[in-house]
């Protein structure tokens, strides 16, 4: 998914800069000094409720820190981890890097809400996925309950992967699952019928256009619907504005997460903003 957005950004980066990036990720032991130096940093974004608008959840978003202390989006370097098919490492060590957050929180007092982990159709596809999993929860002993698996609808079409098994395996060991993403791409109902899963992600693109155009208005009560009869939340990604936000809560849509909210924000900004104390 990322390959049109990784040549974007190849052309449009000094390919100094571009290279820069390649030599610090592109083999394992050039990714484990990255991650030792600290340079990937987590930014987490508050997701709300329609209702009242407080803050339901958030989703850890990871950034790289180049030496000059520029930040940088991962769509620039997660393609690059996923063709030398190290992205599971990134993956595990946000987990545990949110795991560590949430435990840190709770022994605080503090109110904590879910937090969603990306991981990308290369980590899924690992054979001990799972296990992998359920050690970092056995090492900071939280309950399964605080952390959303996000994943990316395109999954589906990895090759060799049984995609409904391995999501069933995973809510059967007390994980949520999020669908990113969703409508773009490969968004495909037989999703429903096949798949049993917590939560969706309209993507973007779909809440870009709804003030616009009606009939995306319909595409997007017909998700709230059948979600509803499946018992499955919806989240709305990347809401700009207050009238895609009204259009949105006249749905049925339940949470939201964008910048009319807030960007993605370091973790100190998070915790003085949003983690009250109980
Ligand atoms: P995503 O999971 O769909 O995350 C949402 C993206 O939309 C984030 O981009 C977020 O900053 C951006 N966004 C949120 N609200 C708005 C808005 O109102 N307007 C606009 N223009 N953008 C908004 P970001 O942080 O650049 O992340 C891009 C993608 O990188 C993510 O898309 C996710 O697929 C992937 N990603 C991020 N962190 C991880 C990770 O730890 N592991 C893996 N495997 N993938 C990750
Ligand atoms: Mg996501
Ligand atoms: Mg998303
Ligand atoms: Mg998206």
């Amino acid at each position: 998914m990322y390959e049109d957005k990784k040549q974007h950004y190849c052309k449009s980066l000094s390919s100094d800069r571009y290279r820069h990036y390649n030599d610090d990720l592109v083999e394992l032991g050039a990714l484990k000094k990255s991650l030792k130096e600290g340079r990937f940093i987590v930014y987490l974004q508050p997701k709300v409720s329609f209702a009242d608008r407080s803050v339901s959840g958030a989703e850890a978003l990871v950034r790289y820190q180049a030496e000059d202390g520029t930040v940088i989006a991962p769509v620039q370097f997660l393609p690059v981890l996923e063709d030398a098919k190290i992205i599971s490492i990134l993956d595990i060590f946000i987990l545990d890097f949110i795991c560590a957050k949430l435990s840190e929180w709770i022994k605080a007092g503090r109110q904590i809400v879910p937090i969603s982990v990306n991981f990308s159709r290369y980590t899924l596809a690992e054979q001990d996925f799972l296990a992998q999993l359920k050690a970092v929860f056995g090492k900071y002993r939280i309950d399964k309950k605080w952390v959303i698996i996000e994943i990316t609808e395109s999954v589906k079409g990895i090759e060799g992967m049984d995609f409904t098994s391995l999501i069933d395996s995973i809510r059967d060991a007390g994980f949520a699952i999020s669908i990113d993403d969703f409508g773009v791409g490969y968004a495909n109902l037989s999703l429903f019928g096949s798949t049993n899963f917590d939560e969706l992600k309209v993507d973007k693109s779909l809440v870009d256009n709804i003030v616009a155009n009606k009939k995306t208005q319909m595409v997007i009560a017909f998700i709230m619907d059948i979600c509803r009869r499946m018992d499955i939340r919806v989240v709305a990604e990347g809401v700009e504005t207050e009238e895609q936000f009204g259009i949105l809560k006249r749905n049925g849509c339940e949470q939201a997460q964008g910048y009319l909210f807030s960007r993605p924000i370091p973790i100190q900004e998070y915790e003085e903003r949003f983690l009250a104390f109980r």
